[in-house]
């Protein structure tokens, strides 16, 4: 096993990642900006090294400063968590050059899955549904082509860049006297986030749900998935509940795109654990992307499957073989996610500030992944997720019901949390039938605010 992990992160994600290596007799080192003098996980690591001031590209992506980190601590693994630079090839490939395990997939396969047509190509040739569209980048100065392409797709199309993160560079296009504006305006928005403005064509989808399914490959022919996410609750593209499993899907569905995932991880040698995306519309699967890392919401899938992904990870980066058969994967109840963060709730600002007092929810099902404690400075500096409240139960209505126990008894004051938006959701009868798609909350949550605002 592992002697001494870096972990290359902050906030929940590394305690996470700490909890699991010290259970597991690893030691820790912890690295923070300026800003985090105060993390949880800093204070209980066996060391800890300052790598830089608040803005993360000084300091949480700030790949030397990290790859000394380790040096100096004599770390012999680095574990990237989610986010900073858990999704960068030369990272990764900087990482084992220096000497040290990257707990996640090789560099080459992160830059393959790490763009968005090459991604598509390695998936149509294993098998997996996509959105149909050309997974290759388009000729943006030939508008005859790009013309002709939207036109075969037909209309509403959605442009996308290759390159693509966080939403940025999407644009749908609903006629064709629009296209060729579109196309190079997200080429340009494209080149000045990703410093690639690639774009590619796919047919734009009016009301699907986002379902994702997780899984794990060893890197020596071994892979395996765990079943599904629904992550259609979201809010200008980011996901604000998460569930597993994905309401109404069959076995029969779960067995054959789980598969086809399996055999595309085969198929790219893939190592650690991943996440292929799909869009979901009228019982079709597509897929959009895969994230070749651990996922915000990889405690839902713990949950109903039983197992310890972190864990996972690291006997794989140790160079284990994948321990668990397909057979020991078996779905038991189910889980929801809400990701607490700290905002308005309805406005959607960050609220960074001190945490004067804080209580944390419990009783059976009920698991709270947080870094916060009374007194914890929230900085400005970071992503406003502050912690992710997790509801287990036998059946879908007995984890909502426990989630709005939990959600009723958390309580947090000094800031403002975005607590209340996420009982409304709760509380909300479309969310229950679970009947939402990924633009039902965008579309009612005005409504909501004016209503939270009348009380
Ligand atoms: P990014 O990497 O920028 O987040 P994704 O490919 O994951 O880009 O897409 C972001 C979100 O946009 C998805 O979660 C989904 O909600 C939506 N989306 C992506 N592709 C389509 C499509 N073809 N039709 C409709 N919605 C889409």
């Amino acid at each position: 096993m592992l002697n001494k992990v870096l972990i290359a992160n902050r906030g929940e994600i590394a305690l996470r990642i700490q909890r699991c290596c010290r259970e597991l007799g690893i030691k820790t080192v912890a690295v923070y900006s300026t800003a985090d003098r105060d993390l949880k996980h800093v204070a209980l690591a066996d060391e800890a090294v300052c790598i830089g001031p608040p803005p993360a590209s000084q300091s949480y992506l700030n790949m030397a400063a990290i790859i000394s980190a380790a040096e100096i601590t004599d770390a012999d693994a680095i574990h990237p968590g989610y986010g900073f630079l858990s999704e960068n090839a030369d990272f990764a490939e900087s990482v084992e050059k220096s000497g040290f395990t990257f707990v996640g997939p090789r560099g080459e396969t992160i830059r393959l899955m790490g763009e968005k047509t090459s991604a598509k190509r390695e998936m149509i040739a294993a098998g997996v549904p996509c959105v149909p569209g050309l997974p290759n980048t388009l000729p943006v100065q030939d508008s005859a082509f790009c013309i002709k392409a939207a036109e075969d797709i037909g209309y509403p199309v959605l442009i996308k860049a290759a390159a693509g993160g966080g939403g940025r560079g999407m644009h749908v296009v609903r006629k064709p006297a629009e296209l060729m504006r579109s196309i190079s305006l997200a080429s340009n928005e494209a080149q000045a986030a990703f410093a690639d403005g690639s774009v590619f064509l796919e047919k734009y989808l009016e009301t699907p749900r986002h379902i994702e399914f997780q899984v794990l490959a060893d890197g020596q022919g071994n892979a395996i998935h765990l079943g599904e996410r629904d992550c259609s609750m979201q809010r200008r593209n980011q996901k604000v509940v998460e569930e597993a499993p994905a309401p109404g899907i069959t076995e029969e569905q779960r067995d054959r795109i789980g598969a086809l995932c399996v055999a595309a991880c085969k198929r790219i040698g893939y190592r650690g654990a991943g996440t292929m995306e799909f869009i979901y519309e009228n019982g079709e699967f597509y897929f959009i992307e895969m994230n070749t890392r651990i996922q915000v919401e990889h405690g839902i899938t713990e949950m109903v499957t039983n197992t310890d992904l972190i864990h996972e990870q690291l006997r794989i980066a140790a160079g284990e073989k994948l321990r668990l058969k397909q057979e020991d994967i078996v779905l038991r109840g189910h889980a929801v996610e809400c990701r607490i963060n700290a905002e308005d709730p309805y406005r959607m600002l960050p609220s960074p500030g001190v945490i004067e007092s804080y209580h944390q929810p419990g009783g059976p099902g009920i698991r709270m992944d947080s870094h916060i404690y009374s007194g914890y400075r929230v900085p400005p500096n970071y992503d406003s997720m502050i912690g992710k409240l997790i509801a287990y139960g036998p059946d879908r209505q007995s984890a909502i019901a426990r989630m709005r126990v939990a959600l009723s008894e958390m309580f947090i004051t000094g800031i403002k949390t975005n607590i209340p938006l996420q009982m409304r959701i709760m509380d909300d009868e479309v969310f229950n039938r679970a009947e939402h798609h990924i633009h039902y909350l965008g579309g009612r949550i005005e409504r909501w605010a004016a209503e939270a605002l009348k009380r």
